[in-house]
């Protein structure tokens, strides 16, 4: 019998309010321990949570951006149990009006993955254990998140690392979350489940909580899915738990979990009013959405007829992507700027990090005014190209590094003088090439590009120092 993966995630994305969710503290991440609190948000007896407005905005953007239906009238509720993290003994979340419901999100293989709702939520503090002592650092209590939950609609690891990736790029379109994983802005709690091939119930699931890596989350999820199929193969039945992955022995274990067997008694927040998001506002949301990574690509694939695969890349972060857009629009083949942005200009920017800011020296419409030389013929693409590298090296414009004569062409006997000397030069290579070594001639052809900075014509030159190497000497 064969089996298949059924698996739903639970993402939980951290908003970049300038505050928390119910009280001024800001949200920035780090910090001396301890310093980013107030009364608020470590819960202490008198005070009272106000919502932060901001970032009912910004569920509301995500769940625009996901195809969700807002709710017009929602609450908070609270969710009790008891941990150190937690120092009100409760979490103010949304149990059963989620601010937003009903979404979808549709994969490069036509798969539609629903959404089944996004809930605002506060986060909790963090343990620091060490050398068999735990401090609690409350600086990220009370931030707010949301939680992105799915039905169990992937079929394969590849269908959820690709909806997470979507996810992330899509809230960073957004500018609603920094979604970096290392800081712990985007983390995932996958249910991996199985089920005999082409039956329709599902098995019984296990979750593996806060997953923040793509490469962690896949290898948790083909392990999982391996440890069930060896039970089910010997007639066993998978136990429902809350696990957590090991990384450095790829595997999984039972959490002594704070979750399991407990109720959480939720109940309406006495101390919050309804959360009312009117039509309006829905609307005023839904105009100031940017394009979305999606429609980026296809836009760039169909109106500058780029390849999927350069497409792709260019949206993977905003600034690069509104980068290439400016430069496209002022040449003549958008795919000069595209090469010039995927070859050059991407490898300076070395992290993820770098990127994603996409701090870029040169200017789009400084890129689009050397592209254009080539478009008009004034430059060739190697003059192009070392050009480019001296502009993202100093931040000048092409004008102070290109001089006057580089920009004009380089007449015939000029072309002959400098193939003369390259021969000249390069007695080696030349002998070489007239004992019938045609390699030869690469000598010969770089130094007098060298030369002229890239701007004869390579056609041109071979033939010319062909013709001068077999003269009688
Ligand atoms: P709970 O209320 O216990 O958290 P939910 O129905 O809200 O359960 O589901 C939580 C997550 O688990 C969702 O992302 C959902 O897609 C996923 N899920 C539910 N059942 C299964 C299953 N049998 N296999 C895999 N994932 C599942
Ligand atoms: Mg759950
Ligand atoms: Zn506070």
């Amino acid at each position: 019998m064969e089996y298949e993966l059924v698996c739903g995630l639970e993402t939980h994305v951290e908003l970049s309010t300038k505050t928390k969710l119910f009280c001024d503290c800001p949200t920035a991440f780090g910090g001396e321990p301890n310093t980013r609190c107030c009364p608020v948000c470590l819960g202490l007896p008198g005070s009272l949570p106000k919502l932060n407005r901001e970032a009912v905005g910004f569920t509301v953007l995500a769940g625009l951006a996901l195809g969700c239906t807002i709710s017009p009238r929602s609450h908070m509720d609270r969710k009790n149990y008891c941990y150190p993290d937690l120092p009100k003994a409760y979490q103010i979340s949304q149990y059963d009006v989620p601010l937003c419901r009903d979404g979808q999100v549709t994969l490069s293989n036509g798969r539609v993955i629903r959404i089944a709702r996004i809930h605002l939520e506060e986060d909790a503090g963090k343990l620091i254990h060490r050398q068999g002592e735990t401090c609690i650092d409350y600086n990220r209590c009370g931030v707010p998140l949301i939680e992105v939950v799915t039905e169990p609609d992937f079929r394969s690891v590849e269908e959820a690392r690709e909806y997470l990736e979507l996810l992330r790029l899509t809230m960073r379109y957004l500018g609603i979350s920094d979604c970096k994983m290392q800081e712990g802005s985007l983390r995932s709690d996958v249910n991996v489940s199985l089920r005999p091939k082409g039956t329709e119930n599902y098995g019984v699931r296990t979750e593996i909580k806060n997953m923040n890596s793509f490469t962690f989350m896949e290898r948790a999820i083909r392990y999982e899915a391996r440890r069930q199929e060896a039970i089910l193969r010997q007639g066993g039945s998978v136990s429902q738990e809350t696990l957590r992955y090991l990384p450095e022995q790829d595997r999984t274990e039972p959490m002594r979990s704070k979750e399991d067997a407990q109720d959480y008694r939720f109940f309406p927040e006495p101390d919050l009013c309804t959360v009312a998001v009117s039509p309006e506002w829905v609307e005023k949301l839904r105009g100031s959405l940017p394009e979305l990574p999606r429609e980026k690509q296809a836009r760039f694939q169909r109106e500058y007829g780029l390849p999927e695969e350069d497409a792709k890349l260019l949206v993977q972060h905003r600034k690069i992507a509104e980068y290439f857009d400016e430069t496209a629009r002022e040449v003549e083949e958008p795919r000069n700027a595209a090469r010039c942005i995927l070859e050059q200009v991407f490898r300076r920017l070395k992290t993820e990090e770098e990127k994603e800011q996409g701090e870029i020296p040169v200017p789009p419409e400084e890129l689009s005014g050397l592209i254009r030389l080539l478009e008009t013929k004034k430059i060739r693409r190697d003059l192009l190209r070392s050009t480019l590298e001296t502009m993202l090296d100093t931040g000048k414009p092409w004008k102070e590094i290109l001089k006057p004569e580089d920009l004009e062409g380089i007449s015939p006997e000029k072309l002959r003088e400098l193939c003369q000397k390259a021969i000249e030069n390069n007695a080696k290579a030349a002998q070489e090439y007239r004992d019938g070594k045609e390699k030869a001639l690469k000598a010969l052809m770089g130094a007098v590009m060298r030369e002229c900075r890239g701007k004869a014509d390579p056609a041109q030159t071979e033939a010319l120092l062909k013709a001068l190497l077999q003269e009688p000497r």
